[in-house]
């Protein structure tokens, strides 16, 4: 039985202040034990985040890594010091990132073996464009995007999560539909237990809200969300945690 989990994403949002009371929000509700969640906050509030959740039962995570340990690599943040510092999870991959900062297949592997080295949990982005989506390229695209993270060896695939965000569907309102996501997520999991893994969590993401998220996380194969601009209020953020929770 695979335990429910959403994750928020502020992405780069958020000043100290703002943080706090939000912060505190997400504490006001006592969490669902079924459901495990996590907010990925920019890299100077990862702290702030650690302490004002640390009795919440909500778990900390940052939304990039250096694929280095350490050394001579201006601007990077390490997974050493992630999880020094109290992450759990870490993004990785994400669109945004693949999109802005050129990340390939290859690097974003390479990342979540960093990661995992250090007790963090990768959550492993992947998804096709609008216009592959067009094209009927969802699934090349994710085998494409799959392949170097499953040669990373049964033991490191089996800890990963994954989070299938279609890019078109991201920021735009426009959420895949349940039934579109599910397709992608049972190819993901066939990939993965053909390489000796398949209980993974696959997290669906792409302007999930708290008015669509029971009809996603009712297909077999969506284990929980990615949240983005939702996660940013809390009371919509704990709302999708707890549609995951009645599942
Ligand atoms: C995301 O940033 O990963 C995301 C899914 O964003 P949104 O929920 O805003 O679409």
């Amino acid at each position: 039985m695979r335990q429910g989990l959403v994750i928020g994403n502020w992405k780069m949002n958020g000043l100290q202040a703002a943080n706090a009371a939000l912060l505190a929000d997400l504490c006001a509700r006592q969490p669902d034990p079924a459901v495990e969640q996590g907010v990925c906050v920019p890299f100077p509030y990862i702290l702030q985040a650690v302490q004002a959740l640390r009795a919440s039962g909500i778990g900390v995570g940052a939304q990039d890594v250096s694929v280095h340990a350490h050394g001579a690599y201006t601007g990077e943040v390490s997974a050493a010091m992630l999880a020094d510092v109290g992450c759990r999870w870490v993004l990785v991959g994400h669109s945004e990132r693949r999109l802005h900062h050129t990340e390939t297949d290859s690097l974003v592997a390479h990342k979540a073996q960093a990661a995992l080295a250090h007790g963090l949990s990768p959550i492993v982005c992947i998804g096709e464009s609008l216009a592959q989506h067009q094209a009927g390229q969802a699934l090349g695209v994710v085998a494409r995007q799959l392949a170097p993270l499953l040669a990373l060896g049964r033991d490191a695939v089996a800890a990963l999560v994954f989070a299938y965000e279609p890019v078109w569907a991201i920021g735009t309102g426009q959420s895949a539909t349940p039934e579109q996501a599910q397709q992608v997520h049972a190819a993901i999991r066939a990939s993965l237990v053909a390489a000796g893994a398949g209980e993974n969590r696959i997290l669906y993401g792409g302007s999930v809200t708290a008015a669509n998220a029971a009809a996603l996380f009712a297909m077999p194969d969506i284990d929980g969300a990615l949240v983005g601009g939702a996660s940013l209020v809390a009371e919509e953020f704990l709302n999708i945690a707890a549609a995951l929770a009645l599942e």
